[in-house]
């Protein structure tokens, strides 16, 4: 009954069902300029505006243009001043745009001192949160979903049309007491990490490891997302973020369906639990032939590996450490339910700097290791 598609077609198929136009999915960009309107910029305040997968674009722009005829000066400035920091400076410069509309200075320094004379421009980087389906593939594995991701749309002048989804590995409360399968067609796991080979179960979301100096391995997962993120921005990608505060309540499958419907890859960022600063290393698929059979990995496991080792490559070209050979045969659910290229990095362990200085460096790696892929594929 379920059909499985390589990337590009998927992105394709999705944009044809008109429910993922906003979502950034290979040539979402192309879609956004054909249409007359701009597309929602969402509050996070606002969650009768955080939309499903299922919502068609006109619905959605109707919706929108009804909240904006509707909105009052009084909750609009509530609105903007429940944002974050970031939010509030852009609101300073477009406070005429609109309730419910969040804007990121843009990194290139473009904003307009002037703001009240200039005639409206588009937002540079649209927020968006989006919810859950049941409807997604897979979507009945999932045993924790109430959570939202976050969308960062790219429209700066220098925009990919390429939605990077950045996953901070961890940082799920209730997610060890919540079983999930670890595969799709619930056959048992061939390679044992922090789940035994031979399980058919493992945790919805595992809580993560201790630094040597305390640092729970979630803080550190969540500063690397967040720094990640805005450099992919400057660099003209789009973000998916499936967690952006210390608690996201999206287990692992929630996180990899919500890439694979809205990214055009999953980087979960990780440190693994051994203490010999080893080196940074991907989580690589199992080279069984059962596990490489089994759909969605039978159709994906390649691009898996190839952005894996972009990774690793933009990782070292920066200067990191590289464990082995970059890479490590494991069986994750991530990588089990992925139909994006999808990956497991391991950025170190208990032992490595995680100072904002090395934190700052890995992500100039990793942003490497993504325009060789994406540079490689075009
Ligand atoms: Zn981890």
């Amino acid at each position: 009954m379920r059909t499985y598609m390589v990337a590009g077609v998927a992105a394709a198929a999705a944009l044809m069902a008109g429910g993922v136009l906003w979502g950034c999915k290979a040539g979402g960009n192309e879609a956004l300029a054909a249409t007359s309107e701009p597309v929602v910029v969402t509050a996070a305040s606002k969650p009768a505006e955080i939309v499903g997968p299922g919502a068609g674009l006109e619905e959605k722009l109707e919706a929108r243009e009804t909240a904006a005829a509707t909105e009052s000066g009084e909750t609009r400035g509530e609105a903007e001043s429940s944002g974050t920091a970031e939010d509030s400076t852009a609101a300073e410069t477009s406070s005429d745009t609109g309730a419910g509309e969040s804007r990121e200075p843009s990194p290139t320094g473009s904003a307009d001192p002037s703001g009240e004379s200039q005639p409206e421009t588009e937002p540079s980087i649209v927020r968006r949160e989006l919810a859950f389906s049941d409807d997604f593939p897979y979507g009945e594995f999932s045993a924790i979903h109430t959570g939202t991701a976050v969308l960062y749309e790219n429209r700066q002048a220098n925009a990919k049309g390429i939605t990077v989804c950045v996953n901070a590995g961890h940082g799920c409360a209730g997610g060890e007491s919540k079983k999930t399968y670890c595969h799709p067609d619930k056959t048992p796991k061939v390679t044992s990490g922090s789940t035994s080979a031979g399980a058919v179960k493992a945790s919805a979301i595992s809580g993560g490891m201790t630094f040597s100096d305390g640092t729970p391995e979630a803080e550190v997962t969540l500063s690397m997302a967040l720094i990640l993120k805005e450099r992919l921005l400057e660099e003209g990608y789009s973000v998916l973020m499936v967690r952006e505060t210390a608690d996201s309540q999206l287990d692992n499958i929630a996180r990899t369906l919500m890439a694979n419907h809205y990214a055009d890859c999953h980087i979960a960022l990780h440190w693994d639990s051994t203490t010999s600063d080893k080196g940074v290393f991907f989580m690589s698929v199992p080279s069984a032939a059962s596990y490489r059979a089994m759909e969605p990995v039978a159709s994906h496991w390649e691009k898996h590996n190839a952005l894996g080792r972009a990774l690793v490559e933009g990782l070292r070209g920066r200067g990191h450490k590289v464990f082995g050979k970059g890479e490590m045969e494991m069986d994750l659910t991530q990588t089990s339910y992925s139909t994006v290229p999808s990956v497991d990095i391991e950025l170190g362990d208990k032992k490595s700097d995680h100072g904002e200085t090395a934190l700052k460096n890995l992500a100039e790696g990793l942003v490497d290791g993504l325009e060789m892929y994406f540079g490689a594929a075009e």
